[in-house]
């Protein structure tokens, strides 16, 4: 944050990023960089970076946020009781299933804890339980809010361990008269012991079952189950770091492996002649399609598949590709696919990382068949916890 406007804001009284704390922090173990200026985070992140991938090539400066707070668009919560039975919603402790309530986070969307409190509220006078993970017994196990930054549309997703739903139509009513903000409301149904927020099943019981939000002034579509990167603000940073990196002519053929809801493929494909998308989850691959078409895009073309298995279907074929664009999620890519690439000799490899560290485990392979680093560059996606997440150009070494 700039000198003048710290100094502004402690005129007015307002709490800075060095000032701020949270009643939490220590428990909720979410934010390990809290109570630290944001300079030195950004700092800590960069070295760490330097240190897994700076064997590989040249790391550029990490971009920080202008305002690192509330940044995060999706909020969840858990819903228990006390001891003595009053009801509470939060966050796990860590490492436990121990829930510890969260009345006001520093990273979360303000308004969606709004809602999370509300619904809390409702519950006492609509009667209903909160779940309890030993016995399996009750109802409301959690709250999924999640809010387009730039469309305002909110989604509120109820995870309940029952599909029964008694006074359902009331309690929609409700919420809708506290938060007529709210667009859609979704009853997902989660019956099994798990860690898993969200079950397979789920239902509409409020507006058209998903938000839009515009990143980079394309519309997409985001179901519930589908991924959306959690901080929209960046994002866009994240996004025109990667497709710059491609530095495309429009010629080419570009594959989008690991492409959630097709963010990545549908704003480069105005830049490529065809873009073929890869993704696992159904439903993001659904929402895919559906963003394809409302944002006019002919030349994509999207395939719920295993990235790693569909890569092998490509390299089998022998089907030429020029660049590739891998986002896989923190466990990093696999074997299948990486072989692939590295048989299908694509000129281009963009790789979207939000763990350096199983970064730095596939560019080893990359770089030990036949690929070399161009350019790492760190973004701050994930201001006050010690996520750092990462885009690397890579190139195909001319023989
Ligand atoms: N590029 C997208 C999504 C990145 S998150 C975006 O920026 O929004 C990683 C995505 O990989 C998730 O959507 C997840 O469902 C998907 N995924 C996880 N394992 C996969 C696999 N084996 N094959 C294909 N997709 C996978």
């Amino acid at each position: 944050m700039k000198e003048k406007k710290v100094e502004e804001k402690k005129a007015a009284g307002e709490k800075t990023v060095e000032t701020l704390t949270c009643p939490v922090q220590k428990k909720c173990g979410g934010c390990q960089f809290l109570g630290m200026p944001y300079a030195q985070q950004l700092n800590i992140k960069q070295h760490q970076v330097e240190k897994l991938l700076r064997p590989f090539g040249r790391v550029c400066p990490i971009i920080g946020m202008e305002n690192p707070y509330y940044y995060r668009n999706k909020v969840h919560a858990v819903f228990g009781r006390t001891r003595t039975g009053e009801i509470i919603c939060g966050t796990y402790q860590e490492n436990t299933h121990k829930i510890i309530p969260v009345e006001q986070c520093l990273i979360e969307d303000r308004k969606s804890e709004e809602i999370i409190r509300s619904i809390r509220g409702l519950l006492k006078s609509f009667k209903i339980k909160t779940y309890d993970e030993d016995t399996g017994y009750g109802l409301l196990r959690h709250v999924l809010v999640r809010r387009g930054f730039q469309s305002g549309q909110i989604m509120v997703v109820l995870v309940l361990a029952d599909p029964i739903f008694p006074s359902k139509n009331n309690f929609v009513s409700a919420l809708r008269r506290l938060h007529p903000e709210i667009t859609t409301i979704i009853l997902n149904i989660n019956a099994k012991k798990t860690s898993m927020v969200l079950g397979e099943r789920e239902k509409t019981l409020y507006g058209p079952g998903y938000i839009e939000d515009t990143l980079l002034g394309k519309t997409f579509r985001i179901s519930a189950k589908s991924f959306y990167q959690v901080n929209p603000v960046q994002t866009e940073v994240l996004y025109q770091t990667a497709i710059g990196y491609a530095a495309l002519t429009g010629k080419e053929r570009v594959l989008d492996a690991y492409c959630g809801i097709g963010t990545i493929g549908l704003l480069a494909a105005s830049q490529a002649k065809e873009v073929i998308g890869v993704e696992l989850n159904a439903d993001a691959i659904r929402d895919a399609r559906i963003n394809a078409r409302r944002n006019s895009i002919t030349n994509v073309k999207f395939y719920n598949a295993d990235a790693g298995k569909f890569m092998t279907g490509l390299a089998e074929q022998n089907i030429n590709v020029d660049v590739v664009f891998m986002d896989p999620p923190r466990a990093g890519s696999d074997e299948a696919f990486l072989s692939s690439v590295v048989k299908l000799q694509p000129g281009k490899v963009v790789y979207i990382s939000c763990n350096p560290e199983t970064l730095a485990r596939d560019l080893k392979y990359l770089t030990g068949n036949g690929y070399k680093v161009e350019k790492i560059q760190p973004t701050d996606m994930f201001c006050f916890t010690e996520h750092v997440e990462c885009v690397v150009l890579m190139s195909k070494v001319e023989k």
